[in-house]
């Protein structure tokens, strides 16, 4: 069993059953978010985040519970969070799927989740790129072309550096 320091033990009993999804401690993905964007301000990744880049994503963050498929989205205003997308999960675990033109990379594709939890930080680090592409990415010259595409590179540069630098070494246990 892997542990994750992020999640009290009162938000893990919440995450164990699929019914209990509303009650998901909503602070677990405000903590997800915050998370992947302090990854984001790391110099390597020269995407120059201004230091209230945190703080203005969490006050967008909108975490719903729409009976509604496609809620879950983010833009350079809004990272829209839908619970209740995942109420049609019928288990762990499952494959989480990517959009197809990237479903099979290694790095960024699809994926096994085992818990809401992990199935969580795969969104919630989707959406943040999303958000910090729309919003901060028009005046980086290296996206000056793709910023604008929703699954182009310049979100899969970003998701990609969220993914193999803090996602996935979470889905394998080893963060
Ligand atoms: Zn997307």
């Amino acid at each position: 069993m892997r542990k994750s320091s992020l999640v009290s033990s009162r938000v893990k009993r919440n995450l164990k059953g699929s019914r209990s999804i509303a009650t998901v401690d909503k602070n677990l993905i405000k903590k997800m978010v915050r998370k992947c964007i302090r990854l984001l301000h790391k110099k390597e990744y020269e995407l120059d985040l201004p230091k209230d880049a945190t703080d203005n994503a969490l006050y967008r963050l909108s975490i719903v519970d729409k009976n509604v498929n496609g809620a879950t989205y983010a833009s350079w205003n809004i990272i829209q969070i839908n619970l209740s997308y995942w109420q049609h999960c019928k288990g762990y675990p499952h494959y989480e799927r990517e959009y197809a033109s990237y479903d099979s990379d290694p790095t960024i594709g699809g994926v096994t989740v085992n818990s809401l939890e992990e199935a969580l930080w795969v969104t919630v680090a989707h959406e943040v790129s999303h958000h910090i592409q729309f919003r901060y990415c028009p005046r980086i010259k290296r996206f000056k072309h793709t910023y604008s595409k929703p699954h182009g590179d310049c979100f899969k540069a970003i998701y990609r550096y969220l993914r193999r630098d803090l996602v996935n070494p979470i889905l394998k246990g080893e963060a």
